[in-house]
């Protein structure tokens, strides 16, 4: 029976727990490694920027699964960015560099999916380009590891394959805006809440995707996501 109240809760898997992390907001940072603005077409030396995608965007694929996303329509140039996923526990605005840590539950593999053929069109137009990030089952993700039991990385090797070939291979130290910095900018915006992901950016080698790949998105220390595209 359809009911006007009713819509599917958005959350994702904590590893090590029963419990899942509820999707509030989605949050994404633009160009946060030199080498993939260049890859873009950029000077690699503008600062980097936010957009957002739906919370519904979420495919949580839980440790050891492999995730199936459908391929979206109105493209035929789908792209990965895989990224460090930041969860936010404790909400906040205008938050210090050196407090930002305090308010991150924890961290996740995800990968950024990109209609890379219509950002470029509406680019080109000068038009506001969410429909190349903010579509459906765009916003694959891995289990939270809770910074308790982790910690907070600042640095580590962060890579896709598709196929079992190598395609991204970047650290997290390069970074333009580092994690604590994400949190302090994006925080004097909007307020940072309880649920909020923050994609941080993908290092360089984005490259198209088509049906039937598998894809292994990885960070050290955070594990793995696998996906593939139906
Ligand atoms: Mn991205």
């Amino acid at each position: 029976m359809f009911s006007l109240f009713e819509f599917p809760r958005v959350s994702v898997g904590i590893a090590g727990s029963t419990a899942e992390f509820p999707v509030r907001r989605i949050h994404c940072v633009g160009r946060n490694y030199a080498e993939h603005a260049r890859e873009m077409g950029e000077s690699g030396r503008e600062p980097p920027f936010f957009f957002a995608k739906p919370a519904d965007a979420v495919v949580s694929v839980a440790a050891g699964d492999e995730g199936l996303v459908p391929y979206p329509p109105r493209t035929a140039n789908l792209h990965h960015e895989v990224e460090l996923v930041v969860a936010i526990g404790v909400a906040g605005t205008n938050i210090a560099v050196a407090d930002a840590e305090r308010h991150v539950f924890g961290y996740a593999v995800g990968v950024d999916l990109t209609r890379r053929d219509l950002q470029a069109e509406l680019k080109k137009k000068g038009q506001p380009w969410e429909m190349a990030k903010a579509f459906d089952h765009a916003a694959p993700i891995g289990p939270i590891q809770a910074a308790a039991a982790l910690g907070h990385p600042s640095a580590g090797a962060i890579s896709l394959s598709v196929n079992g070939v190598a395609r991204q291979r970047g650290n997290m130290a390069d970074m333009i805006w580092s994690v604590p910095e994400v949190i302090a900018e994006l925080s004097t915006y909007v307020e940072l809440c309880t649920g909020d992901l923050i994609f941080t950016g993908t290092p360089a080698g984005v490259g198209p995707l088509e049906r039937g790949d598998r894809v292994v998105a990885a960070i050290e220390g955070l594990g793995s996501l696998a996906f593939s595209i139906a």
